[in-house]
């Protein structure tokens, strides 16, 4: 069966506790449209104050630690998130790979942790304007992939659910400008070419590969009608319930 549209804001380093008036109103409206999934990923601080307040969304982290505990001051396990009301973490964001040096490699120990830890992973991909320019996304962006994707996911009965993975053109976060619909088919197809390879013809076809980079309002009914475009990881424009909310209908 497929699954629903998936529409995922993510906060990122924005939401003081008066935000969660916003979560609130995404949360009623959420309750009304159910043909849609929508969820957030605030800031650590927010993840159990959302999770009390709003039911009907989905709540997850943007990131977590590998290890369950230990001598890390400032990090956070997936444990923990799990435990403040996470159902998943977003995972190798192109913010997280830029300005905290993670590879592919520390990014696929993470998404082992968080699966351990029962929550979905939100795996992040995406090719800099400098790789596209040269002809290499979809190359670069599948090895990304290949790297990145924990090998424990193969063993699940519910793989599709546990996986999702989101397009992001590093070029077309929070420029305004998203990529062309062409080159999201063609890199959204190549996507799913991967995951029928590494998950079989039964689940490859069901994992949601979300599209983000300046998904807004006027242009999300556009992006989400794309062949192989199972929802968005909106940035900016999920800040506020209205915006969000117009961009989770246009699924
Ligand atoms: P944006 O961010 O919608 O503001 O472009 C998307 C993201 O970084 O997830």
């Amino acid at each position: 069966m497929p699954q629903r549209p998936y529409i995922v804001g993510n906060w990122k380093m924005h939401g003081m506790r008066a935000m969660l008036s916003e979560a609130r109103a995404i949360d009623r409206a959420a309750q009304r449209h159910m043909k849609v999934e929508v969820a957030i990923a605030p800031p650590y601080t927010l993840i159990h104050p959302v999770h009390r307040e709003a039911e009907q969304i989905g709540v997850g982290a943007q990131d977590c630690h590998y290890e369950e505990d230990g001598a890390h001051t400032g990090d956070i396990s997936a444990g923990m998130v799990a435990d403040a009301g996470a159902k998943f973490v977003i995972l190798g964001h192109s913010e997280r790979r830029e300005n905290h040096g993670e590879s592919d490699k520390l990014i696929n120990a993470k998404a082992e942790a968080a699966l351990a830890a029962g929550l979905r992973v939100i795996l992040c991909c995406g090719e800099s304007a400098k790789t596209r320019e040269a002809g290499k996304a979809v190359d670069f962006v599948t090895e990304q992939l290949k790297a990145s994707l924990p090998a424990s996911a193969k063993d699940l009965e519910d793989v599709h659910e546990r996986i999702t993975i989101a397009y992001e053109p590093i070029w077309a976060i929070g420029t305004g400008n998203s990529a062309t619909i062409d080159d999201i088919a063609q890199m959204h197809a190549a996507i799913r070419a991967l995951l029928f390879e590494m998950y079989g013809s039964e689940k490859g076809p069901e994992i949601r590969i979300l599209y983000g980079g300046s998904v807004k309002p006027e242009n999300a009914s556009e992006i989400l009608g794309t062949p192989e475009v199972g929802g968005a990881l909106v940035g900016g424009a999920s800040l506020t319930a209205d915006s969000f909310m117009s961009i989770a209908l246009a699924a």
